[in-house]
């Protein structure tokens, strides 16, 4: 049976005095800082002196070189890109590293691929939110909270659970912080975001194929997903269940889903599913993106850019612009971990 965790499981006297440094005040970094400090911790930020930083001290933090932050805190809660960590890490923290320290990180990437090798003197756990960075801080402020996977790595002072459990409740984790492991929060963070990655292509190629028939782009980008009909469905997978919100369609559609969407669930598409699977749970992944950034980012550069000059973005770029919704464009292209991080690979 599942173990999940509740605001009044936490013992947050086990953090309350402590001080909790934050490294890293990008997406996560900054929500979950506010957050923490809103709910009465200690919290310093640990950052390169740069935009982020100046973020940081204008949001009122003390910040620190990521050294100075690990020598000060307590409690180091980790997030940097997964892909900058381990150099970061062997460079600014590891050697700064005191007994009985807390080392947190918000995904098992890192730990489960043997890319960060702490020392035995300190709890390793794991605090990862099921959220977006913004929307930590926007569901805290909302008070809705979010959910968040928690686990131990190791647990020197033997209290390392009741300490995720103190800082899951503390970054906003209400909704509730269940129990897994740095391993499995690895693989199903990373099958869920390569599965995702089927659907941009499979609705790109649905895109195709309605095109192809003489639908116009608007239209079929409507019926896709721009009129956020389907997030809306998304939405009720959640909170109604992935079989139980068909009740909410027409029995024609309730007919067509069940019927021709089971074309797609067949043992070729289990296959594809069990080959990626492997690749996340053998490395193979790991090590193919690893070896990727050594070699200039090749295959990323040349996927998205291909991607990005696919008439499907010209299309959303009019739809939006003829619904008045131009504001929704992106105003940078998406790259690794975002514009900036890109620079500097690890
Ligand atoms: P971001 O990409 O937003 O992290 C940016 C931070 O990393 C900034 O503070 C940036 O500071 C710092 N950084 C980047 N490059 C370097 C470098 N070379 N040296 C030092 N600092 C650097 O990360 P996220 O917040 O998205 O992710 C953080 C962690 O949270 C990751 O482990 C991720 O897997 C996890 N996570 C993320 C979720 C999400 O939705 N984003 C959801 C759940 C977990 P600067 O550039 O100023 O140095």
């Amino acid at each position: 049976m599942a173990k999940f965790y509740f605001e009044n499981d936490a013992d947050f006297g086990l953090i309350l005095d402590k001080v909790i440094s934050v490294v890293g005040y990008g997406n996560q970094g900054r929500s979950q800082a506010l957050n923490l400090r809103d709910n009465g911790f200690k919290v310093i930020v640990g950052n390169l002196k740069d935009a982020y930083s100046d973020q940081a001290e204008k949001d009122g933090f003390n910040v620190y070189s990521i050294a100075e932050a690990t020598k000060k805190g307590d409690i180091l809660l980790i997030l940097l890109p997964d892909e900058i960590a381990p150099e970061v890490y062997s460079r600014e923290i590891h050697q700064n590293l005191k007994k009985r320290n807390v080392l947190c990180f918000a995904s098992g990437y890192n730990i489960t691929y043997d890319y960060i090798s702490p020392p035995g003197f300190i709890d390793l756990i794991l605090v990862a939110p099921r959220m977006g960075g913004p929307a930590v801080r926007e569901t805290y402020l909302r008070k809705d909270g979010f959910v968040s996977l928690i686990g131990t790595g190791q647990d020197f002072s033997g209290k390392a659970l009741n300490i995720a459990v103190a800082v899951a409740m503390g970054i906003g984790s209400v909704q509730g912080a269940l129990l897994s492991s740095f391993e499995e929060e690895t693989i199903i963070d990373l099958f869920g975001e390569q599965i995702e990655g089927m659907s941009l292509y499979t609705t790109q190629l649905a895109f195709e194929t309605l095109i192809e028939a003489g639908c116009s782009p608007e239209a079929s980008l409507l019926e896709l997903y721009m009129s956020e009909e389907p997030s809306e469905d998304w939405r009720n997978f959640a909170r109604i269940g992935l079989w139980k919100q068909l009740r909410g369609h027409s029995r024609t559609s309730q007919y067509g889903q069940l019927t021709r969407g089971q074309l797609s669930a067949d043992t070729q598409t289990r296959k594809l599913f069990a080959g990626i699977l492997d690749d996340i749970k053998s490395g193979k992944f790991a090590r193919e993106w690893m070896l990727e950034q050594k070699s200039g980012l090749t295959v990323f550069k040349r996927l998205m850019k291909r991607n990005l000059s696919h008439p499907i973005n010209k299309s959303e770029e009019s739809l939006l612009g003829a619904l008045g919704k131009e504001k929704n464009l992106s105003p940078r292209e998406p790259t690794p971990g975002g514009g900036k991080k890109a620079k500097r690979p690890g």
